[in-house]
């Protein structure tokens, strides 16, 4: 990926900070860290879904097993329908899906056939029902030229036998889960969920049931947090809100470290007096402090506490969504042994006019739609604050709006990543 700044001269972007990292950059330092977890559980197939394979599935057998009829009619040798004007052939009898009809079929023959029924030994074709009139004696008229092959599914169309069907690192979906079924898989190993433990730090903050004192919010991001680690696999260990007092922070982070593979706390993480996570991290882990030339999302605190992956998330609602999506939900998906994908991003026209400053990279919020013209186009959600939680939830995509845009016109282009990645749910 190009490095936006070689292109452009950050003296003339007013809100660049010459501290900050790149988000490129902040994402290479996490992909660094951020390894697949050992351990792989054997589980039974339904128990697969939205796992991840930790050894890629061969195929046991053709799937189809046989040469199969793809339609109602009837299985035909094609030589015999293959002159001038309708043939008249023999039927000898009927293959039903899952019963197949045992003899053979000779010149002048044929077996009425159902879809899904396995081809009789010498027919190759089959002539859609539509095609064929009942004569009398057990005779049909058949008024088609088919060639070897016609509406015949052959064995191992879909997967052929050894054939590698699911890589290693594949997430299983629907699809998935039907392919497996497919190939009469019983169970899997799939990879060991990544642990995950978080908490909201803040004096201000009251869990669901409290009642609200002056000054207080209920706390939300530990709701959108379970509910994005939740659509990620992750184990979830939820250790509740944390004082904003030095003590009870460091006794947090230790506790979570014991327990979990990542840390992810929210709040607290700028260089106001009562932010302890910072100095927290410095204390108890390793690496340290970012700022993140983005917005919403700079400050961001990443590094180790003992073994586990530490991401201090800020306090906003939407900068705990969008540092989630940016940066956490890769390193999670990798940890569970998914290769690295970039974001889908494409470009779209942007009906509105978008407010920007030079400097740093912005997650707006957009709807992806069509417009009068049923061309696909994005407009804002408008507020973009970083405390509008109801942006992400009329949002269906980020405007990804780069480092030097000083603003959007609207009729112009933008990049927008849909949200939908994993399970649906999220970017
Ligand atoms: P902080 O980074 O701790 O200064 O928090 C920044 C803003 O996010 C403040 O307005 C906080 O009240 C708000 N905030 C912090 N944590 C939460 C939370 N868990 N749920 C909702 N809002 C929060
Ligand atoms: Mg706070």
């Amino acid at each position: 990926m190009p490095n936006p700044l070689v292109a452009v001269d950050p003296s003339c972007m007013d809100d660049f900070d010459p501290s900050s990292l790149l988000v490129e950059q902040a994402l290479e330092r996490i992909h660094a860290l951020a390894a697949p977890v050992p351990g792989i559980e054997r589980v039974a197939i339904r128990e697969t879904l939205g796992r991840v394979l930790a050894a890629p599935i061969h195929a046991p057998a053709d799937v189809p097993a046989h040469d199969n009829s793809a339609m109602d009619g009837y299985a035909v040798r094609a030589a015999d329908v293959g002159g001038d004007g309708p043939a008249v052939l023999r039927v000898l009898g009927t293959a039903w899906a899952g019963r197949p009809f045992p003899g053979p079929v000779g010149p002048g023959e044929c077996v009425r056939i159902m879809t899904g029924a396995v081809m009789p030994a010498g027919a190759d074709a089959v002539v859609i029902q539509e095609k064929a009139r009942a004569g009398p004696g057990g005779a049909v008229r058949l008024d088609d030229r088919p060639r070897a092959g016609d509406n015949v599914r052959e064995a191992g169309e879909d997967i052929a036998r050894g054939a590698v069907v699911l890589d290693a690192g594949q997430r299983v979906g629907p699809a998935e889960l039907g392919v497996l079924a497919s190939l009469g898989t019983v169970e899997a190993g799939v990879r060991r969920r990544v642990r995950v433990a978080f908490f909201s730090t803040g004096d201000e903050l009251r869990s669901l049931g409290e009642p609200l004192s002056d000054g207080c919010i209920y706390d939300s991001n530990r709701y959108t947090l379970f509910a994005m680690l939740r659509a990620v696999g992750a184990e979830i260990l939820d250790l509740g809100v944390v004082r904003d007092a030095r003590e009870e922070v460091e006794r947090a982070f230790r506790e979570a470290a014991a327990a979990a593979d990542v840390i992810i706390t929210s709040g607290g993480v700028s260089v106001g007096e009562a932010d302890f996570v910072k100095e927290t991290l410095e204390r108890t882990g390793e690496v340290g402090f970012w700022k993140i030339a983005m917005k919403p999302g700079r400050p961001l605190a990443f590094g180790k506490v003992g073994g586990a992956l530490f991401f201090g998330l800020p306090g906003n609602p939407v900068s705990v969504m969008v540092t989630f999506y940016q940066f956490v939900q890769p390193a999670l998906r990798r940890m569970m042994g998914e290769p690295a994908a970039p974001p889908v991003r494409f470009r779209v026209k942007c009906a509105s006019r978008l407010r920007k400053r030079p400097g740093r990279v912005e997650f707006q919020r957009g709807v992806l739609g069509y417009d009068d013209t049923g061309r696909l186009a994005v407009r804002s959600t408008g507020g973009q604050g970083s405390g509008i939680l109801s942006s992400m939830h009329e949002a269906n995509c980020f405007i990804v709006l780069p480092l030097e845009s000083d603003g959007v016109a609207p009729g112009s282009e933008v990049d927008v990543e849909p949200f939908g990645g994993v399970a649906g749910a999220g970017a």
